[in-house]
């Protein structure tokens, strides 16, 4: 099953049409994103036998992000080993957790203004939590998850390296610095969820069908995505909606050589199997 939303409204989408959950209940589920999360046995038993025949043609740039406003963001750094060695670290013996400032969460189609500073990629793909929990034990924890989506991690690099010790958070938050979509996809909708490929593209002038920048399986995380959610809800509540990027592989531009940021006029394009792509498409202050 694929969700996602049209104008802030929860819908579910199926081969170019979406099918908008409160209209087609009747209000008997809502049209609210994170309230239908917080009922997602709910949703899904109804989705199982919903009429589509009130459903209607959608295209990729109506969507919004699966979550437009999550409460909470985690962000897993250095969680593929060959981005770990590029970045001159050994592989971390526990997650890495940062977060992205929620308001920085924009849809899969977007425009995004590059600050000043040195704007990376980073291609992740991002878990959408479904009715959550605290403590919940990594056999439970693919039934936390309501659905897989593909993201960016799209990052200021000055800012987040200057300090002593560095601090990640709001150099990865600028506005548009977190694009989700097109869709949330069911974990179960996946031939295996727990070995997805991905891949991102960048479009210049230089290079009108795409110079690949990253591109890697799920099955080659240190900590695989039921492994996380199982250790971030040891400490913190998981509520509907939340995020977790997942971190990201080899192949960031700050660590070419030349290092190689984002320029104007410049599209960047993430794909994940099952999913879709996201795009990006980058302009001067
Ligand atoms: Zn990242």
């Amino acid at each position: 099953m694929q969700f996602g939303t049209v104008e802030g409204r929860f819908v579910l989408v199926r081969k170019g049409r979406m099918l908008d959950v409160a209209a087609a209940s009747a209000g008997a589920l809502p049209s609210d994103v994170l309230t239908a999360l917080g009922r997602w046995d709910e949703v899904r038993a109804w989705a199982a036998t919903a009429d589509w025949s009130g459903s209607v043609d959608v295209t990729p740039d109506r969507l919004g992000p699966p979550v437009p406003a999550p409460r909470q963001v985690f962000a897993i750094a250095l969680n593929y080993r060959p981005h770990a060695a590029e970045a001159g670290f050994v592989a971390p013996d526990a997650p890495l957790v940062f977060t992205k400032f929620p308001t920085c969460i924009t849809g899969p189609v977007a425009t995004v203004t590059l600050p000043p500073g040195n704007v990376d990629w980073e291609i992740e793909v991002v878990a959408i939590i479904g009715a959550g929990g605290h403590r919940i034990p990594r056999a439970a924890a693919w039934d936390a998850v309501a659905g897989l989506t593909c993201g960016q991690d799209l990052s200021e690099r000055l800012q987040q390296l200057r300090g002593t010790p560095p601090q990640f958070s709001l150099a990865k938050s600028h506005l548009g610095f977190g694009p989700i979509g097109p869709v949330g996809v069911t974990p179960d909708a996946f031939p295996d969820r727990d070995d997805v490929g991905f891949e991102s593209l960048l479009f210049t002038e230089q290079s009108p069908d795409g110079e690949v920048l990253q591109r890697d399986r799920t099955a080659n995380m240190i900590f695989p995505i039921d492994d996380l959610v199982a250790r971030l809800s040891q400490v913190c509540p998981l509520l509907p909606g939340d995020l977790v990027f997942t971190g990201t592989p080899a192949g960031v531009g700050n660590r070419r050589t030349p290092p190689r940021f984002l320029r104007p006029g410049e599209t960047l394009v993430s794909r994940l199997d099952g999913v879709g792509e996201i795009r990006q498409t980058f302009v001067s202050p």
